[in-house]
C-alpha cells in the first residue's frame, strides 16, 4: 500500500510513464514490383521485394511501436509464412500495431524516421507519407518526422540493390 507523500510521487511517476522503441527494416529492390514507401506508391522502375507490399518505412515504424511495448517484432505478429499477409497493405499492419498501443493504454507522442535509398528522389512524397502515417496513428504531421538520405553510392543502398528504414517512437500513458 502506498500512503502519504509516497502516494503522490507514485501518481506523478505513473502519469509520466513513457516508453521508447526503435525499428529497422531492409528490403531488396527488384524489377516487376511496386515501390511502396510510407504508405505511398512511388513511380520507379524497381520495387521492394517482400511477402507483404514490402513498405520498408511502415515496417520500421511497426517494429518501433512493437519494441516500445516489448511485444517482439513484426515477424512474430505477421509471419511471412502466413498467406493472410501475402501482398497485404502495410497500412493495415501499422493500424494493428497502433491498436496494440491503445489496448495497452498508451498513445504515440511522436515518430522520427530515416529512409536510406539512392533513387528515386522521395522528397516530393514525404508530406504525403507523413499525412498517411499520422492519420493511422492519430497524430498530426508535425509529430511524424521522415528524413531521407542516400548513402553516397556506398554499399547495397548505393548500388540501388535495396533500401533501409530506421524509426524511433515515443509512447506515453493515455
Ligand atoms: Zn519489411
Amino acid at each position: 500500500m502506498i500512503i502519504g507523500q509516497n502516494a503522490d510521487i507514485y501518481i506523478i511517476l505513473k502519469k509520466m510513464s513513457y516508453r521508447i522503441g526503435s525499428g529497422v527494416d531492409f528490403h531488396q529492390l527488384v524489377a516487376g514490383r511496386d515501390l511502396w514507401i510510407g504508405g505511398v506508391k512511388i513511380p520507379h522502375d524497381k520495387g521492394a521485394l517482400g511477402h507483404s507490399d514490402a513498405d520498408v518505412l511502415l515496417h520500421a515504424v511497426c517494429d518501433a511501436v512493437l519494441g516500445a511495448l516489448a511485444l517482439g517484432d513484426i515477424g512474430v505478429h505477421f509471419p511471412d509464412t502466413d498467406m493472410a499477409y501475402k501482398n497485404i497493405d502495410s497500412k493495415i499492419l501499422l493500424k494493428k500495431c497502433f491498436d496494440l498501443v491503445s489496448a495497452k493504454g498508451y498513445r504515440i507522442i511522436n515518430i522520427d524516421s530515416t529512409l536510406c535509398l539512392q533513387a528515386p528522389k522521395i522528397k516530393p512524397y514525404i508530406f504525403q507519407m507523413q499525412q498517411t502515417i499520422a492519420s493511422i496513428v492519430e497524430l498530426t504531421t508535425g509529430d511524424v518526422s521522415i528524413k531521407a538520405t542516400t548513402t553516397e553510392q556506398l554499399g547495397f543502398v548505393g548500388r540501388e540493390e535495396g533500401l533501409v528504414a530506421y524509426a524511433t517512437v515515443l509512447l506515453a500513458l493515455k
